[in-house]
């Protein structure tokens, strides 16, 4: 006997940090090749899908959802569109999202919860298309929605290279996240980026070394020097708030402070949950943060509640 799909599904999505982001020099089409280290987080987003015949329609509550647009430019429903049109179904679908992953932060909201769509879709339309599928899908709005089908730690290349997913082991890695006042467009930090890019073959030596490292399976105390972030020079140029904050968490004590993606969340790596709780407090106090949140990571990709 074969079950047959449910009429609403509710799924929870992890938000990322890059624990290494390298970028080239741009190239002749204006586009930087790029090298990054992702790693989920506990700081979930959550996504409901039922059936609507007037739909596609959209709900959005929580962080920052005030920012999020509800039409056909919301990358759930572009993610459901797209995924539709692969299947030759039409979205009829309402879509509740609950946002706690703050938006244009550099943590990667907007593409987790279109990962979200694409698994709750293939769900509710009972389409059966496995993991690679839908993240060779995903690719095609966004260069971070693979990653959150997997979750945990991988490397990507961009320009819709396959992830490399990384073997991890039990190393926890403890986060204090500020998110500042002010957020930032990528396109912003890219221009700014161009500025001050340096040649083709340092870049490469620095995309080597976030290739050759092993993130999932040596501990954070290890990796501090290799926590890097190419985008935290141009970024601060726009916003100094950042290197500000970056500071801050030095010395408040943290083991390393690292800009999130193209920011403009700045990540602070603690020893532990107590650790933690310290940090925020400090950070808390200092008033340059619209939210400090404790995450840790690796944590799994979307998941069904
Ligand atoms: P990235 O790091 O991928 O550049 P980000 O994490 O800095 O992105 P997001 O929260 O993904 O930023 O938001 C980027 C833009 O995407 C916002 O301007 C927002 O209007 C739009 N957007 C579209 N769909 C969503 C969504 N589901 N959640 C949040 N923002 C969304």
């Amino acid at each position: 006997m074969t079950s047959s799909p449910p009429l609403q599904v509710t799924l929870q999505v992890p938000a990322k940090i890059n624990p290494q982001l390298r970028v080239g020099p741009p190239r002749q089409d204006g586009y930087h090749d790029i090298t990054l280290a992702y790693q989920a987080i506990s700081l979930y987003d959550i996504l409901t899908i039922s059936q609507n015949p007037h739909g596609p329609t959209m709900n959005v509550s929580g962080m920052d959802s005030d920012r999020v647009p509800r039409d056909q430019r919301n990358l759930v429903i572009k993610a459901a569109a797209l995924l539709g049109s692969h299947l030759g179904i039409e979205p009829h679908l309402h879509f509740e999202l609950v946002k706690n992953i703050p938006s244009e932060a550099g943590l990667g909201g907007g593409s987790a919860d279109a990962a979200a769509a694409l698994v709750g879709c293939n769900i509710l339309w009972d389409s059966k298309l496995g993991a690679d599928e839908l993240m060779t899908l995903g690719a095609h709005i966004g260069e971070d929605v693979p990653f959150f089908i997997i979750g945990m730690m991988a490397i990507g290349l961009g320009h819709k290279q396959p992830l490399i997913k990384l073997e991890t082991s039990d190393y926890k890695w403890t986060w204090v996240l500020g998110v500042p006042r002010r957020g930032l467009s990528t396109k912003a930090v890219f221009q700014e980026f161009d500025k001050v890019s340096d040649s083709e073959e340092a870049y490469l030596t620095r995309r080597k070394d976030c290739l050759e490292t092993s993130w999932g399976t040596t501990s954070p105390e290890s990796l501090l020097s290799a926590l890097a972030n190419d985008l935290e020079v141009p970024s601060t140029k726009i916003l100094p708030d950042i290197s500000v904050a970056l500071e801050l968490g030095k010395s408040a004590g943290a083991h390393a402070s690292l800009m999130c993606g193209s920011g403009s969340t700045c990540a602070f790596l603690a020893k532990d949950e107590e650790h933690a709780r310290h940090l925020k407090e400090s950070m808390q106090e200092e008033g340059i943060f619209r939210k400090v949140v404790i995450a840790s990571g690796p944590v799994e990709g979307v998941r069904v509640l």
